[in-house]
C-alpha cells in the first residue's frame, strides 16, 4: 500500500521558486507521470519526495503518515535515474543485491529475489558481467532490476529513458509498462517526453515553471487541454494554435475562416484544432492559404500552411500529394475546434 499526498508543496532557493504549491493525492499503484520542459520542477518534485531535498514549506503523506522528516533511506522509495548509478566493479548480480545487502535483508532471501529481478528485465544471461561490458539499454535494466528487487512502496524514476536510442527507448518503455502493470508499486516517473507520459501514465500532470498546469488522465489531456501550454505541450504535431476573433460563432484570423463555432464568446481568442482533426479536400475550406510545406510521414501525410506568420498543419491522407504554392480545401470543422482565453491562454 503506498498512497502519497502532496499537501501544498513548495521548494523556494532564496527568491526562486522551483516548485509551487503543488497539490495531489497518488493512489496506490497509480502509474504518475510529471511532464514539462526543462527547469519546469519535475526533479526537484520528485527530490522531495525521496527525500533527496527539503521541502520549503507543506507536507509529504504516505499512507496519512506524514514523512518530511523521514530520511530518504527510511522511505521505502526505490530510484531508478537517468544515468543508471551501477557500481562500476560490480558485475550485475552484485549491483542488483547491492540494496538487499544494504537494507540487510537475510542472506539466505539474496539469491531468489535477484534472480527474479533479473529474469523480469531479462538479464539472466548477463549476471557476471560488469556495467561497461553492457550497452545502454542492459545497464538501464541492471538499474530497474535493483530498484525491483528492494520490493519499496514507490518507484520514483528520473527520465530513465533518455539515454537510450529511440529504438530501445520504445521497447524498454514498453517493458515498464509491462513491470508497473506486473509489479503494482506505485510510480512517480518524470519526464519531458510527452509520447511517454501519454503511453505510460494512469494520470499525467503537466507543469511549467514550478506551477502544475493540469492534472488529468493522458486522453482528458489531450482532448481536453486547460490552456495553450498544455496544448501546444501534447500531441504530435503538437495543438495549432491561431490567433483571430470569434464574432457570433465565426472566427477569423488571418487566412483563416471558420464558421459555426459554438461557444457565447466573443472578442479576441485563440483557437486551437489537432492536424488530424482537420479534412482536406472538404466542402467549406477554412484555410485560404497556399501550401508551404508538404511532409510524407508513411501512414499519412502532413500538409503545412503559413498563417499569420505561424504554421498550422492539416493530416492526409497517406496517399495525398500537394505541390508547395498549391490551394488545397483544408477544412476546420467548428465541432473539433478548442477557444482559449486570448490573453491568459486559459480555455474557454
Ligand atoms: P530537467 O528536465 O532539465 O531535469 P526539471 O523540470 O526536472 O528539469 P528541476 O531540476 O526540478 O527541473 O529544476 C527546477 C528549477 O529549479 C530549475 O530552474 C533549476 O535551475 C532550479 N534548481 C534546481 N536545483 C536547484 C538548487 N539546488 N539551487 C537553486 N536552483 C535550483
Amino acid at each position: 500500500m503506498a498512497e502519497i499526498q502532496l499537501k501544498n508543496i513548495s521548494k523556494r532557493w532564496g527568491s526562486f521558486v522551483g516548485v509551487d504549491d503543488f497539490n495531489l493525492t497518488i493512489a496506490d499503484q497509480e502509474f504518475l507521470v510529471l511532464l514539462g520542459p526543462s527547469g519546469c520542477g519535475k526533479t526537484t518534485t520528485m527530490r522531495m519526495i525521496a527525500g533527496l531535498e527539503d521541502v520549503t514549506s507543506g507536507d509529504i503523506l504516505v499512507d496519512g503518515e506524514r514523512i518530511n522528516d523521514l530520511e530518504p533511506k527510511d522511505r521505502d522509495c526505490a530510484m531508478v535515474f537517468q544515468s543508471y548509478a551501477l557500481y562500476p566493479n560490480l558485475d550485475v548480480y552484485e549491483n542488483i543485491r547491492f540494496p538487499l545487502r544494504m537494507r540487510k535483508v537475510p542472506q539466505s532471501e539474496h539469491k531468489d529475489r535477484v534472480m527474479r529481478a533479473s529474469a523480469m528485465v531479462e538479464l539472466d544471461d548477463f549476471l557476471h558481467r560488469k556495467p561497461a561490458e553492457l550497452s545502454g539499454g542492459q545497464r538501464q535494466r541492471v538499474a530497474l532490476a535493483r530498484a525491483i528487487v528492494r520490493q519499496p512502496n514507490v518507484f520514483l524514476m528520473d527520465e530513465p529513458l533518455s539515454n537510450l536510442d529511440a529504438k530501445l527507448r520504445v521497447s524498454t518503455r514498453a517493458q515498464i509498462k509491462n513491470l508497473s502493470h506486473e509489479l503494482k508499486v506505485t510510480t512517480i516517473y518524470v519526464t519531458h517526453d510527452q509520447i511517454e507520459a501519454m503511453t505510460l501514465a494512469d494520470r499525467v500532470v503537466v507543469m511549467e515553471k514550478g506551477v502544475v498546469q493540469q492534472v488529468g488522465t493522458p486522453t482528458d489531456i489531450y482532448d481536453m487541454p486547460a490552456n495553450t501550454f498544455v496544448a501546444s505541450f501534447i500531441g504530435s504535431p503538437a495543438m495549432n494554435l491561431l490567433t483571430g476573433t470569434l464574432d457570433n460563432g465565426t472566427f477569423s484570423g488571418a487566412n483563416v475562416k471558420i464558421t459555426g463555432i459554438d461557444s457565447p464568446h466573443s472578442g479576441p481568442v485563440t483557437l486551437g484544432y489537432r492536424a488530424e482533426d482537420a479534412i482536406v479536400n472538404g466542402d467549406n475550406p477554412s484555410i485560404d492559404a497556399p501550401v508551404y510545406s508538404m511532409e510524407l510521414l508513411g501512414d499519412a501525410t502532413m500538409v503545412t500552411f503559413k498563417i499569420g506568420g505561424t504554421i498550422a498543419t492539416v493530416k492526409a491522407d497517406k496517399d495525398f500529394r500537394a505541390k508547395i504554392g498549391d490551394k488545397v480545401r483544408a477544412n476546420i470543422p467548428a465541432a473539433i475546434c478548442h477557444l482559449f482565453d486570448a490573453t491568459t491562454g486559459e480555455r474557454l
